[in-house]
């Protein structure tokens, strides 16, 4: 039993990262034969990604995914500790397992994600969720097979968590939800401790992957057929510090834009890191699109320091005024309200910010305090009713830039990447280089290709349109 330690978690040294290849003990290939699994993901792009990987570990083991969680002999929950709210879903949803585990003895249940690096989440499982059967960490995805191996000798709980800095584990497998487009990841954890997020801690250090690696999986994508890429980090404008005297995102960019990728993304960007080269190298190569999710936080230059954000909302701006010199760039950003202390006149700089720079779009929360956090431990006396006053407000600001934003589009024509068939009724879907959802009549064939659509119509959060030769 290996349980998380946040004193072990905080550590930052200067010892070199290890980089392994996955190994998987050929006995365990398999396990999952006449075996269905159902795997079912919280939170972000990042833990969208481990359960690629976590599908792919188990396809090698002979296991079969099925979309009813009745049917399944594996569940298995990848979970997000970024707010409460993921939390609460993931705790009401081991209470549904509960009742499943009743009727069927040999149901196995596993837990991993950030979550699962969380003490206080720990010792609520050893005490009042025994029949989970294995819980494991961000640090030990590559795990999986074992301890599920070990799950079906012995039912009695097992955790395996580490905290720690955390290696690098390569050649993992995977099995990509889409075949157009795909998740690369370019660095892992976050040195940051922004003193209201929990990532730093469940997550680990900052620490880049090898270019060379990075480019071999993107050319493999290439060779697939892939049409998009989007390099993955919780701060991918950190890439390569760790790592390089002399290499950062910007030249990654260049690299991965030279593969001949049609369209690369980067998510998400801290305005600290943000540098000129990188601006440059936007503008300059038409793969490496124009889109730039910049998360803020907040207006106001007390809570931005209350956060350990490093920046002033004056410095913001001028990052932001950059961005915007690039020709149709698209930006979003996040941001919190209702941190602890924020007044009205905080809120206030925060909707000035949101007026000054008429995001594309942002996705906006009310302040969550996470364990062990700095900022949970700050005293908080914004009434919640008010706090939810203030999203509201915000939201409408927001909204109502983005609705202007997706008009000015209305009657031009932009490239496409066809993903599949729409919500909407007859439609096809897909995104614009500046990443707007757009649904749109045309024929099949244009699934998984770059199409061009005439936008005929624009809502707040997306756009309508029809294909057009
Ligand atoms: S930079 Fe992002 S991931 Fe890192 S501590 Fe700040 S909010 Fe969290």
């Amino acid at each position: 039993m290996q349980i998380p330690n946040y004193e072990k978690a905080r550590r930052r040294s200067h010892e070199e990262v290890l980089v392994r290849d996955f190994e998987m003990n050929a006995n365990y290939s398999k396990l999952g034969l006449n075996k269905k699994y159902y795997l079912k993901t919280y939170g972000c792009q990042m833990n969208e990604h481990d359960s690629e990987n976590i599908k792919g570990m188990l396809d090698k083991m002979s296991f079969k995914e099925t979309l009813d969680m009745k049917d399944a002999d594996v569940i298995l929950l990848n979970t997000c500790s970024i707010r409460e709210n993921a939390h609460n879903k993931a705790f009401g949803m081991l209470g549904r397992i509960k009742h499943l585990k009743n009727e069927k003895k040999d149901l196995i249940v596993g837990l991993c994600g950030c979550m699962a690096q969380e003490v206080g989440v720990v010792e609520e499982i050893l005490k009042k969720y025994k029949f989970v059967n294995f819980v494991f960490g961000t640090h030990n995805l590559d795990d999986l097979p074992k301890l599920l191996a070990n799950s079906f000798k012995d039912s009695k709980l097992n955790v395996e968590v580490y905290s720690m800095e955390g290696d690098i584990v390569e050649n993992m497998p995977v099995t990509r939800v889409s075949k157009y487009k795909a998740y690369v990841n370019i660095i892992y954890g976050c040195d940051k401790f922004c003193t209201y997020c929990i990532v730093p801690y469940t997550r680990g250090k900052q620490r880049s992957r090898h270019k060379e690696d990075i480019i071999k999986e993107v050319k493999e994508l290439v060779r697939d057929g892939y049409q998009e890429v989007t390099l993955l980090g919780q701060n991918v404008n950190a890439y390569g510090k760790d790592l390089y005297d002399d290499y950062e995102l910007a030249d990654l960019l260049v690299d991965v834009a030279k593969t001949n990728i049609p369209r690369i993304r980067f998510l998400t960007s801290h305005p600290w890191d943000f540098s000129e080269k990188l601006i440059e190298v936007i503008k300059n190569y038409d793969n490496i699109l124009n889109f730039v999710h910049l998360p803020v936080q907040s207006g106001s230059n007390r809570i931005l320091k209350l956060m350990g954000r490093r920046y002033t909302r004056e410095s913001y701006k001028e990052l932001y005024d950059k961005l915007r010199s690039i020709p149709n760039i698209s930006i979003t950003t996040d941001i919190i309200v209702g941190f602890p202390g924020e007044t009205e006149e905080d809120f206030n700089d925060t909707l000035d910010l949101v007026n000054y720079c008429k995001y594309d779009s942002a996705f906006t929360f009310i302040y969550s305090p996470r364990e062990n956090t700095p900022a949970s431990r700050l005293e908080d006396k914004v009434p919640l009713e008010e706090k939810e006053q203030r999203l509201y407000k915000l939201n409408e600001l927001i909204n109502k830039y983005s609705k202007e934003s997706n008009l000015k589009m209305v009657g031009n024509t932009y490239l496409v990447l066809c993903e599949g068939y729409s919500t909407k009724e007859g439609m096809l879907f897909g995104y614009t280089e500046t990443n707007k959802l757009v649904n749109f009549k045309g024929s099949i064939d244009a699934i998984g290709k770059i199409v061009k659509v005439k936008i005929l119509d624009a809502k707040s959060f997306s756009l309508d349109g029809e294909i057009v030769e």
